[in-house]
């Protein structure tokens, strides 16, 4: 190696612009996955199973609501949330989901729109990894459109009474409360519905091909009555979501990163092994433009994330943006997933090696939380400022 080789990984030195503390949060959530995740996740994701021995470690990291203040919170920027979900995504997309549901689309509307009392409930017993939190907002009939949502919630005296149900919710069955975002004469309201309640069911959804090292499952609410006091205060319309949505969507720029990386470790260290034709085939021609480009993709998405990550953290970051670098990021480390699995020739298909188990799970991350299209169309709309979708 040259004295000037630059890493592979991080052809831009973006390490550089981190802050001594964020680049503290990255070396000991790597640290972890290597030492603790990576270890597990062959087999969690063979065996269709949340490695839920992960969660009081990645509670004691403080990686759970790390961006809240207080509340036994890490309070941690948004460029450290970022970087927390690339290294997790280096391991597998799977617990990255599991703590994004948990930190963005569950801790974030209670910390942002819950009453005070919710706040002191939820916050600190989700932040150990004592309470696990799911968000309950696609429905079966179409999760592109979510205003236009079935489940519903009607007064009766001091209660509201729910009825619907959620589809391809991550969490479902292990969770301990679900925000149900659900219709209402106001709009749309925020509840939180507790495990056991009467009238709530969950159900997992079995035999996934993608992302089986995290639970994914359906909700059903059949008449189910909920208190005044475990709906959301602070937020009316289809706003509340979609806030929770930026979030969570911000996060998986990074996640992905992480993911992208290690597929094309792999493929650096496989075509270099690899002997064909009398050399290593990362000494042709086209190997090196295919790793090149791997390379470009990687850079570019790290540049989109650290960006989006400074203008949140100065409050500046527009969901536009956020759409842009979410359909940009997946896109890319779905691409370099499925060419690192090519690269491996037969190996490719093997779990041994990480490109298949990546590639799978990335099919899941490029379509929730806003597929291409949707993504596409909120770019397309700040544009010209016409909402094409309907
Ligand atoms: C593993 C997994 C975990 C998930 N976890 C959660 C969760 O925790 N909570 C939650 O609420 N949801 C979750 N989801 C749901 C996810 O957000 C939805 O699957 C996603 O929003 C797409 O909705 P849909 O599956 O109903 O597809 P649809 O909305 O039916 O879309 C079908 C196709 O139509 C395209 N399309 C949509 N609109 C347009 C348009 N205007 N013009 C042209 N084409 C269009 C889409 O791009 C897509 O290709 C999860 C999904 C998966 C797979």
């Amino acid at each position: 190696m040259s004295a000037h080789q630059l890493d592979p990984l991080d052809l831009f030195d973006l390490r550089s612009e981190l802050t001594e503390d964020e680049a503290m949060v990255k070396d000991t959530v790597g640290r972890f996955v290597d030492d603790r995740v990576i270890p597990l996740m062959r087999e969690a994701f063979e065996q269709h199973e949340f490695p839920g021995e992960l969660v009081g470690d990645v509670a004691e990291l403080g990686l759970f609501g790390s961006s809240i203040e207080g509340y036994d919170c890490a309070g941690l920027n948004s460029v450290s949330y970022g970087l927390i979900c690339q290294e997790l995504e280096r391991g597998d997309s799977g617990l990255r989901s599991f703590v994004s549901v948990q930190s963005s689309l569950v801790m974030f509307p209670i910390h942002a729109y819950g009453s005070e009392e919710q706040k002191q409930r939820w916050l600190p017993a989700m932040a150990r990894g004592e309470a696990i939190g799911c968000f309950g907002l696609t429905e079966p009939h179409g999760g592109s459109d979510p205003g236009n949502m079935k489940t519903h919630a009607k007064r009766d005296g001091n209660d509201w009474v729910l009825n619907g149900s959620k589809m391809w919710i991550t969490n479902a069955t292990i969770a301990d409360a679900a925000v149900v975002w659900a219709m209402t004469d106001e709009g749309i309201r925020g509840f939180i519905v507790e495990k056991g309640i009467p009238g709530f069911e969950t159900q997992e959804i079995e035999n996934k091909f993608s992302l089986r090292a995290s639970v994914t499952g359906a909700l059903f609410l059949d008449n189910v009555r909920i208190p005044e006091a475990n709906v959301l205060p602070g937020v009316t319309g289809l706003k509340g979501p979609l806030s929770c949505l930026t979030q969570a969507r911000y996060g998986i720029t990074w996640g992905v990163i992480g993911a992208a990386q290690a597929c094309l470790d792999e493929a650096l260290r496989y075509s270099q092994d690899r002997v064909l034709f009398g050399r290593p085939v990362s000494h042709t021609q086209a190997m090196q433009i295919r790793l090149a480009d791997m390379a470009r993709r990687i850079t570019t998405a790290q540049l989109l994330s650290l960006r989006l990550g400074r203008l949140k953290d100065k409050g500046e970051m527009s969901p536009s943006q956020v759409s842009l670098a979410k359909w940009n990021n997946c896109r890319a480390a779905l691409d370099i997933a499925r060419d690192a699995r090519d690269i491996l020739g037969g190996a490719g298909i093997s779990a041994e090696y990480v490109p298949i188990r990546h590639m799978l799970n990335l099919e899941s991350v490029i379509t929730y939380e806003g597929t291409e299209t949707v993504h596409q169309l909120v770019v397309g709309k700040e544009l010209t400022g016409v909402n094409a979708f309907g």
